[in-house]
């Protein structure tokens, strides 16, 4: 099987990447991913690429084989990852078309499968920094090159859904600080970290969420998707510069994660 070290989760709207595609199917303990896994090129590079949703999007963020997507980008070989994704905006300085970095997340997720470790292995990673930060750095800097608008930094807050917030929840989420409003990036970020994998997200602002007054209109599936497809040219054109950028290897502790995280070593 090809190797490939740098790896892609496309979301809502963002099914194909690359060029020279090859499609690899993968069997994992965990059961299914949501699609073949596409080996493309990019800058010269082979990079894995797996639309989260599954190509026709069939599987709701709750319904997501998190584990099989991740498990399967490992067994690839990638130790850098990319969770791109639509997310809504929060704060009225965060507008529709930028991107976020974000660093952390606050989880109102439940019920979904957010381990490999359930033991007899028990096993508690560290999630104080979810987020590679070094991924970030370089991300900065193609995001300035480019002149793409984006914020370095944000915390999103990812509910369960399907449905979306309520005004009052939204407000709520608002009132607290937070940024940004997801269904799908918990866990798929703490599954990477617990595979040791570096991982970034990159979200697309595609409207305001609904408890921003003044600022919100109802949200729309349709129109998300519109926002989203008119800035995913922007999005491919950061994700070419970042890995056309992307050093072999990279000084952060990710790849340590494991290390004085169980009761037995
Ligand atoms: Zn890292």
């Amino acid at each position: 099987m090809e190797k490939v070290s740098t790896g892609i989760f496309g979301g809502s709207g963002f099914y194909k990447f690359g060029e020279n595609i090859s499609e690899v199917k993968i069997d994992t303990p965990y059961g299914i991913t949501s699609s073949s896994i596409f080996i493309a090129s990019v800058e010269g590079k082979r990079v894995a690429f797996l639309p989260r949703h599954g190509v026709d999007h069939i599987y709701p963020p709750h319904k997501i084989n998190y584990r099989a997507n991740l498990w399967a980008m490992k067994e690839l070989g990638v130790k850098q990852l990319f969770g791109p994704c639509a997310a809504g905006s929060l704060q009225t300085q965060i507008k529709p078309g930028e991107l976020v970095f974000c660093d952390q997340f606050i989880d109102r997720t439940n019920g979904r499968k957010d381990t490999f470790y359930d033991g007899p292995v028990t096993t508690h990673i560290s999630c104080a920094e979810p987020y590679c930060p070094e991924l970030r750095t370089i991300a900065r800097k193609s995001a300035e090159d480019l002149k793409i608008p984006f914020h370095k930094t944000g915390t999103v807050v990812v509910i369960n859904g399907p449905r979306f917030s309520s005004k009052a929840e939204s407000k709520w989420f608002s009132e607290s600080g937070f940024d940004i409003i997801n269904m799908s990036q918990y866990p798929e970020v703490v599954l990477a970290r617990e595979l040791e994998i570096c991982y970034m997200n990159i979200s697309l602002i595609t409207d305001y969420d609904c408890g921003l007054e003044h600022e919100a209109a109802p949200t729309d599936v349709k129109s998300i998707i519109e926002v989203f497809e008119r800035n995913l040219s922007n999005l491919k054109l950061l994700l070419f510069s970042i890995i056309k950028n992307l050093p072999p290897d990279l000084p952060c502790s990710c790849k340590e994660t494991l290390k004085a995280s169980r009761f037995n070593d």
